[in-house]
């Protein structure tokens, strides 16, 4: 249970002085439903109030601070125009201060004639007049107690700046002085303030560097730590021991050796697999590395053992698709190999359930379902799950604890991920990389075009589909919503159709699974020609005679997703091509982020770009997947402070690694602020 010092942090906001029905949406659009949240929204920049005795001295568009005397009022003539205060600084110089809405009795009461006030707010030219909006109006005397740098906010339509400072002075005034639990040595030579302190002054000044370091430390140390808990539960599991004999693996017919890469990682799985503390490892490889074969051999060891093996994707057509690879790869071996989806219904459903729980199958490929309760393995050693950055902790932790003795645990994912963030998402787990590519790869060339250049993008594909060729054409992203994917996915099948008529083949997320299959059957079978997909097909998806992309809306995705996308060809033995197709105004950013892409197709660099430019929930695709991004610390942040945060957990846990200690429970106390409710729950019985 959270502890009660945290409670008015989590108070919900409309508790707060001046939260009216008018402002619930604005503030909900941002996130912000309790006090932490509003706690937590930083800053975004800030600006240095120019203080100024003369209005002929201060610029347009600045902040400034002036005494300034109201001399006239000016009512609205219409109910939509603002009421205005004439005002004049002492060398007589006019200025507007501006109040928008009806009611001009506060404005008036704020702002009596003929006395001097202290005024701050943005001056703005309005025609050939001055003016303020909404200024911070204070007595002459109490000018000193207004700060000289003034923060901003991010801000949604509904929501003034200063509404924002004072919702952040009340949650402010909610935060309690937390127990520490950063170690003490740390804390010293960084100098930093306390965690309550720090908060008040980086709303207080967003340039103070060492403060913000200190509140992205903690976020960073509350996930390094509950990702240590959740090592340390799934490791005090008892596993299996699993020593296959070889037999099923030396029987396997590979038409290649095996590289260097995958050699090595299947040596390091085996390794793990030999204990009896249950494996935690992430295969990363760039598309195409080949992370299949090492997942074959870690499952063949498992069945060589006597064990089953399960391999989770994370969509019905990789499963489907990783289904027939492994039964193609282990054609002629004595091993079961079935499928199970959400789909599978009735009897063959029943029939694979008995399979299972009589050992009869040796490896289940599937999606989710294939963890649900009624499945029931007899002897589950190994669970490989593919694509990982679906999935979150959470679901790691529920996979972890499903079968009576913990399973071995494989996760691979083909998103090249920067080292720093595999520490902050993954860091639970041991790392195995496939750094190097099968030999004989087919380049892929990339192009970037503009959009309005459509026929001939067009045209392209005829000849290419003309010449025996087969390509994808997958639809942009329209805002976040997959009933609009559909839409853009069914127009341009349309009129595609009108040219290339039942040559294309459509399929996209919101399809029935048979429909979905049947249409990614047919361009494999190369009954289709033109696949037009939404990102369904962005993982996995292995159809090595088509060698043309095209990529509409290519500026609307981030770089590690056209990586994998891109990655859709260049599978077979043609050299291939990627054609990104872009918007006609491009900014500069998403300008040099095509370029990258024309560039270099290494996915550890386009990885890095990526986190640059767009921020971690991009590079690892947690928008989909809903796991919470790191809201306080940047890249940077997380780049500079992850090692010693995870040093500093890792301590911590060794010493005390029930947190019941005096700092293990001020960790406690930071795993509840950064709503790791769950990772302190495996504390318990632990
Ligand atoms: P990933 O899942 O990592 O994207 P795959 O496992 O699908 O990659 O492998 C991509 C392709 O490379 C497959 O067609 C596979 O048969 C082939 N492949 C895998 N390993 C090798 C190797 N060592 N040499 C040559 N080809 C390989
Ligand atoms: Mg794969």
């Amino acid at each position: 249970m959270r502890p009660d010092i945290l409670n008015p942090l989590f108070a919900e906001i409309s508790l707060f002085k001046g939260i009216g029905p008018a402002l619930a949406r604005p503030l909900e659009r941002l996130g912000l439903r309790r006090a932490v949240d509003v706690a937590f929204h930083l800053p975004v920049s800030w600006v240095d109030r120019h203080l100024t005795g003369e209005l002929d001295m201060a610029d347009a568009g600045r902040v400034i601070g002036i005494e300034l005397t109201p001399v006239d009022y000016k009512a609205s003539g219409s109910a939509r125009a603002p009421f205005r205060v004439h005002a004049v600084d002492r060398y007589g110089n006019h200025v507007a201060l501006v109040y928008f809405g009806k009611n001009s009795g506060w404005p008036r009461k704020l702002l009596p004639l003929n006395e001097p006030k202290f005024i701050s707010g943005k001056l703005e030219a309005y025609g050939d007049t001055l003016q303020i909006v909404h200024p911070d109006v204070l007595p002459p005397e109490e000018a000193h107690t207004l700060p000289a740098r003034e923060s901003v906010y991010g801000l949604s339509e509904g929501l003034t700046n200063n509404r924002m400072r004072d919702l952040v002075g009340q949650a402010l005034g909610r935060a309690p002085d937390l127990p520490e639990w950063i170690e003490p040595s740390l804390l010293a030579r960084k100098d930093w303030p306390t965690w309550r302190e720090a908060l008040g002054r980086v709303h207080a000044d967003p340039a103070d560097a060492v403060a913000r370091a200190r509140l992205a430390y903690d976020e960073i140390f509350a996930g390094q730590l509950a990702l240590m808990l959740v090592r340390q539960s799934s490791r005090r599991r008892r596993g299996v021991r699993i020593e296959g004999d070889g037999r099923l693996r030396a029987m396997l017919k590979l038409p290649f050796a095996p590289t260097g890469a995958q050699r090595r990682a299947i040596g390091e799985i085996e390794g793990d697999m030999a204990q009896a503390t249950p494996m935690l490892r992430l295969l990363q490889g760039d598309v195409g590395s080949g992370k299949t074969l090492v997942a074959l051999m870690a499952l063949l060891n498992a069945v060589e053992a006597g064990k089953q093996g399960a391999m989770l994707a994370p969509t019905e057509i990789l499963a489907r698709q990783h289904y027939e690879t492994l039964r193609k790869m282990a054609s002629g071996l004595a091993v079961e190999i079935a499928i199970l989806t959400g789909r599978d219904k009735g009897k063959a459903r029943e029939a694979t359930l008995m399979g299972l729980a009589d050992g009869s199958i040796d490896i289940l490929v599937g999606t989710h379902a294939i963890f649900q309760e009624a499945v029931q393995y007899k002897a589950l050693g190994l669970a490989v799950i593919d694509e990982q950055h679906r999935f979150g902790v959470a679901q790691r932790m529920m996979l972890a604890n499903k079968a009576s003795q913990a399973p071995h645990l494989l996760v691979m994912t083909a998103t090249p991920i920067p080292r720093t963030l595999t520490l902050t998402y993954y860091g639970e787990m041991d790392v195995s990389r496939l750094d190097e590519m099968p030999p004989g790869r087919q380049p892929i060339q990339t192009l970037v075009m503009a959009a309005s250049r459509l026929d001939e993008v067009v045209d392209a594909l005829a000849r290419h589909v003309e010449g025996g060729g087969q390509a994808y054409w997958v639809c942009p992203l329209v805002e976040e919503s997959e009933t609009s994917d559909q839409a853009a996915a069914e127009m341009r099948a349309e009129s595609l159709r009108a040219r290339f008529g039942a040559r294309v083949g459509l399929v996209h997320g919101r399809m029935k699974g048979p429909d979905k299959d049947a249409a990614m059957e047919a361009f494999a079978a190369n009954r289709t020609q033109i696949l037009v997909a939404t990102t369904v097909i962005e993982v996995g998806v292995d159809v090595p005679n088509s060698s043309l992309i095209i990529i509409e809306g290519a500026d609307r995705f981030g770089l590690a997703q056209l990586h994998q996308l891109r990655g859709r060809v260049g599978r077979g033995d043609k050299p291939s091509t990627c054609l990104l197709l872009r918007g006609n105004a491009l900014g500069e950013t998403s300008r040099a982020r095509l370029a990258l892409m024309r560039e270099t197709n290494d996915g550890f660099r386009i990885a890095e770009a990526d986190l640059e430019l767009r921020g971690a929930g991009e590079v690892l695709g947690t928008r989909q997947s809903g796991e919470a991004a790191l809201k306080l610390a940047t890249p940077e942040h997380v780049a500079a402070l992850v090692d010693s945060a995870r040093d500093d957990a890792h301590l911590l846990i060794e010493r005390d690694g029930g947190l019941d200690s005096v700092r293990g429970q001020a960790a406690r106390t930071c795993l509840y602020l950064f709503e790791k409710d769950a990772a302190v729950g495996l504390l318990r019985g632990g």
